[in-house]
């Protein structure tokens, strides 16, 4: 049974023509903004008043900010509560949020896509440009044959 965070990334992608975080972000009217924030944190979404804000750290490389930005959108379209989000170091995590966070930017981001024959989930990942946990959240539904 699909989740709703991976119907969700698929109406996104489907209602603005792009799987682009930032453009997404754009069209939602989020704001993104990139600054030079602890090594630990990756970036957090925040919501002040009516505006909604996604930041990210300025000095990740430019694959890692595209799946902050997912991961953070994910938050922002499935997660109401008005508190900032942290992404650390990596994607790991046991909390039912980041997950959900980390399967519509899984979803978003790798689409329909799935591992070669022979290729391992690291190497995919890599392929996509996306964290391994984006891949392993979604692995249950790639290995069940499942239509997500
Ligand atoms: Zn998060």
């Amino acid at each position: 049974m699909p989740t709703h965070s991976l119907h969700l990334a698929r109406e996104v992608v489907k209602v603005c023509g792009t799987n682009d975080p930032f453009i997404v972000a754009d069209y939602l009217g989020i704001e993104v903004c990139y600054e030079n924030l602890p090594s630990h944190i990756g970036g957090f979404f925040t919501r002040i008043f009516d505006s909604a804000y996604i930041v990210v750290n300025s000095e990740k490389p430019r694959a890692w900010q595209r799946a902050i930005a997912a991961h953070e959108l994910g938050h922002a379209l499935l997660h109401t509560q008005d508190h900032a989000f942290l992404a650390t170091l990596n994607f790991a995590t046991h909390s039912k949020v980041e997950r959900q966070a980390n399967q519509f930017a899984a979803a978003l981001l790798i689409g329909d896509e799935v591992p070669a024959e022979n290729e391992s989930i690291y190497e995919f990942a890599q392929r996509m440009g996306v964290p391994v946990e984006f891949v392993q959240s979604l692995q249950k539904d790639f290995f069940m044959g499942g239509n997500i």
